[in-house]
C-alpha cells in the first residue's frame, strides 16, 4: 500500500509510515479524534437530484448483494483546503461508524468512494480485507472508469461506472487469490488466516486511486 500523505510504499501491516512519520493520529490532529456517523451514500455537496439518489442507493445495495462481505461507500462534497483526498479517504474510513451497513461487514471490508465536487476529483480508499484483491493500478482502472462522466458532472453515471468495474475487478482479484493465494497474499503482507474480514482490524488504510479533473 502507499502512505496517504507521502505516497510512497509502505509496509500494509506498518502503524505509522517509515518514510514520513504519518499515522492515523496525524489525521487526526487534522480531521479530528472524534468518529463520525454517516450513511453509506452521503451527498453533502447535494449535487445529487433528488430522482437519482434512490437509484444510487439501489446499486449499493446490489453490490452487497453481490458481494456479500464488503461494502461500497459514497461521499461527494466540496471540499474548501483540502489538498488531499487520500489522507481524508484514510481517516474516514477509520473514523466513520455506517449506520446503515450491518455489523457483518466491518469498516475493514469497506470501499469508501470520495468525490470533491469543486476540484472535480475523487479517490476510493478500501479497508485491509480488501488488499489481496485490489491495489494502486486497479482503483485507478475503477476511477478512470468514471472519469469522462465525472468531469460532465454525471455524478451518478460515473459512479455507477466505477462500481460496475470494481465488482468485475473484485471478482478478477478474487480468482487470481483462488489459483494460488499463499503468493498472493504474501505480496500484500498478508497470511492465509487474515484474508477474511476481521473485526479487530479497523486501522484500515490502503489509499489508492486518484483521479484528477
Ligand atoms: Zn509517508
Amino acid at each position: 500500500m502507499k502512505c496517504p500523505r507521502c505516497v510512497q510504499k509502505i509496509h500494509p501491516g506498518a502503524s505509522s509510515c517509515p518514510h514520513c512519520g504519518f499515522a492515523m493520529e496525524h489525521a487526526d490532529e487534522v480531521f479530528g479524534t472524534k468518529d463520525i456517523k454517516l450513511k453509506k451514500f452521503s451527498d453533502v455537496a447535494g449535487v445529487f437530484r433528488m430522482k437519482d439518489r434512490e437509484p444510487m442507493r439501489k446499486v449499493l445495495e446490489d453490490f452487497e448483494t453481490k458481494f456479500p462481505q464488503l461494502f461500497v461507500s459514497i461521499y461527494l462534497s466540496a471540499f474548501e483546503d483540502l489538498n488531499s483526498l487520500r489522507q481524508y479517504g484514510f481517516w474516514m474510513l477509520n473514523r466513520t461508524n455506517y449506520v446503515d451497513v450491518d455489523s457483518q461487514r466491518p469498516n475493514a471490508t469497506g470501499i469508501l468512494i470520495l468525490v470533491d465536487v469543486n476540484a472535480k476529483s475523487a479517490s476510493i480508499t478500501y479497508g485491509y480485507a480488501l488488499m489481496p484483491y485490489l491495489n494502486e493500478s486497479s482503483t485507478f482502472e475503477a476511477l478512470s472508469a468514471g472519469h469522462p462522466m465525472f468531469l460532465q458532472g454525471d455524478y451518478r453515471g460515473a459512479l455507477k461506472a466505477v462500481i460496475q468495474k470494481l465488482e468485475s475487478l473484485l471478482i478478477k482479484g478474487w480468482r487470481r487469490v483462488s489459483r494460488d493465494p499463499e503468493t498472493v497474499l504474501a505480496a500484500g503482507g498478508q497470511k492465509l488466516k487474515d484474508a477474511g474480514p476481521d473485526q479487530g482490524e479497523i486501522r484500515v488504510a490502503g489509499t489508492i486511486g486518484e483521479v484528477e479533473g
